[in-house]
């Protein structure tokens, strides 16, 4: 009984925050422990008492019992219950047809409900299923990983990779709720936690001195798994990110909003193509990299201040991420990188496009950096 006293006392009522759209409102909840009571939770915000899962092979074992169980407290149904192999080949076009044709085959209607209960790779796939299934269902994060937590669960971007290109088939889908459950980080591994934490940062330097000088002072905390940390990184990460998709919510802004949350995204796309996806470079680690490299740009250019830079790389790298492209330990071509940037989704007609910073806050996107100053850059740094 002293424990489950000690449990009454810690326990901290979930944060909600709303993100608010043109067509519909919804909110991000934040707690520990959210899967056990998602029933309760989902009830006021769905048609039906009744869902279908999606869920990959690591993840099911881990926490799908919590959600079992809190959604039949609260007296839903599973009509089906579908598992994928974690890892970023599933999201891939055989695999929603996959999916639907277990969903529908289940029974599967109008009301029911897909719940992603996973990392962004599930959320993408689950979501963009939702999106299309029915002409549309009504759809639920769950994130599990802390990137899914601080960035792709909200902001309703779903889809699927083609062999041509990343996220090249997809679709808008605002969830109904997303239910950031921090009890779930728990068990993901270390190096997963980290590369989350990339996008954390990146917020940091989008949102301003506050959040960014929050990550200097707590980001290491925060990667050693400190639950206050983390609830309180996805809470800001969820507010910024909110914030940018209510004011753009289908990056239509040319040079603001969406386009935005691409910082250190030019230089990471780029890398990891180069290293391919096969998780020799995870995506939060090639953005780390990013990072380092469109402060050391900005910097280059006279946008922000000399110190900027190095302050971004030793912050990475003292939460475990590398923050050089020396950190990566192996080489780069110069020429195969700005290859690569020329013929990124958002480029405009091979023109160089990246988001710089005048400082933490301040960031703008530059549609016109010479090709010579990034090869420059990019042979400094060892290429
Ligand atoms: P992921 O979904 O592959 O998860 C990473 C690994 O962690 C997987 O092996 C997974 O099985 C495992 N895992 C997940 N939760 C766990 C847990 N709680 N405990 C133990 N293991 C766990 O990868 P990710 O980094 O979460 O997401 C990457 C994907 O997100 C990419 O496909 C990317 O394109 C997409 N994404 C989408 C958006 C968007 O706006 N929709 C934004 C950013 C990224
Ligand atoms: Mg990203």
């Amino acid at each position: 009984t002293r424990r489950v006293q000690e449990a009454v006392a810690a326990w901290q009522p979930p944060l909600r925050l709303p993100v608010q759209l043109s067509e519909r409102s919804y909110e991000v909840v934040i707690g520990e422990g959210l899967l056990a009571r998602a029933g309760a939770l989902l009830a006021p915000v769905l048609p039906a008492r009744r869902v279908a899962i999606v869920t990959d092979e690591t993840v099911g074992p881990l926490h799908l019992p919590a959600l079992r169980q809190g959604l039949a407290e609260a007296g839903f149904a599973i009509a089906a219950e579908c598992t994928v192999p974690p890892g970023e080949a599933s999201k891939q076009l055989p695999v929603v047809q996959r999916l639907l044709e277990e969903m529908l085959g289940a029974g599967v209607d109008r009301r029911t409900a897909i719940l992603a209960l996973g990392g962004g790779v599930v959320g993408d796939l689950a979501g963009f299923a939702a999106a299309i299934a029915l002409r549309g269902l009504p759809f639920v994060q769950l994130p599990t990983t802390l990137l899914a937590q601080v960035d792709s669960s909200v902001g309703g971007k779903t889809g699927v990779n083609l062999p041509l290109g990343k996220n090249l088939v997809g679709a808008f889908h605002q969830p109904r709720i997303v239910l950031a459950d921090t009890g779930t980080l728990a068990t993901l591994p270390v190096r997963e936690l980290r590369a989350g934490y990339a996008e954390v940062a990146k917020h940091g330097l989008l949102s301003g001195e506050a959040l960014w000088h929050w990550c200097e002072a707590e980001g290491e905390a925060l990667v050693g798994g400190d639950p206050a940390a983390l609830a309180h990184a996805v809470l800001e990460s969820c507010r910024l990110k909110a914030a940018v998709v209510a004011a753009d919510e289908r990056e239509e802004s040319p040079e603001g909003g969406r386009a935005l949350l691409n910082l250190g995204h030019t230089f990471g796309h780029a890398l990891e193509a180069e290293c391919g996806y096969g998780g020799e470079l995870l995506h939060g680690e090639a953005v780390a990299v990013g990072l380092g490299l469109a402060a050391a740009l900005s910097a280059r250019l006279g946008e922000c201040s000399q110190e900027l830079p190095g302050r971004v790389i030793s912050h990475l790298a003292a939460c475990g991420l590398p923050a050089r492209l020396r950190d990566l330990g192996r080489e780069f071509s110069a020429a195969a990188l700005l290859g690569r940037m020329r013929k990124d989704k958002k480029a405009r007609d091979g023109a160089l496009r990246f988001v710089l910073l005048r400082g933490p806050g301040e960031a703008f996107t530059a549609g016109d950096v010479s090709p010579a100053l990034v090869e420059a850059l990019l042979r400094d740094e060892g290429c």
